[in-house]
């Protein structure tokens, strides 16, 4: 069953159904579990499954290249990376961990937002009388 699947393709690559590619095609992230990246290569296959919903790129593992080995720059940058996702936004403290995308702040920044935005939203509402006194 390695037989490509192609029937009424949109494709230039042959298709394969999930389990039917044949051994040496691999998607980009099963080369990575044997240390390798596709290398600059062209995919040569395409993967579908859940009805073609999901598609994934099939590369040659002979053509594959192990993955580049850290080296002290790329350590650097990776560090540096890790560091700004680390960083909140705000008050441009290292938290320690990443920061969620959705706010881009710590979360005591999150919580101190709030307060003000509170603390605004009564002053909106405090009637005109009550802030003249
Ligand atoms: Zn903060």
């Amino acid at each position: 069953m390695t037989e490509p699947t192609n029937t009424n393709s949109d494709s230039v690559y042959p298709i394969y159904a999930y389990h039917h590619a044949p051994p040496h095609l691999k998607t980009r992230r099963q080369l990575r579990k044997r240390g390798l990246r596709p290398g600059g290569q062209e995919p040569v296959a395409e993967l579908r499954w859940y009805g073609g919903l999901r598609v994934a790129y099939l590369y040659d593992v002979h053509l594959a290249l192990p993955v580049r080995p850290m080296t002290p720059r790329r350590e650097r940058a990776l560090a540096e990376a890790m560091r700004a996702r680390r960083t909140c936004r705000a008050c441009a403290q290292d938290t320690g961990k990443c920061i969620p995308r959705r706010y881009g702040i710590c979360w005591s920044c999150v919580e101190a937002d709030k307060a003000r935005e509170d603390w605004e939203f009564e002053q909106q509402q405090a009637p005109e009388s009550e802030c003249a006194r």
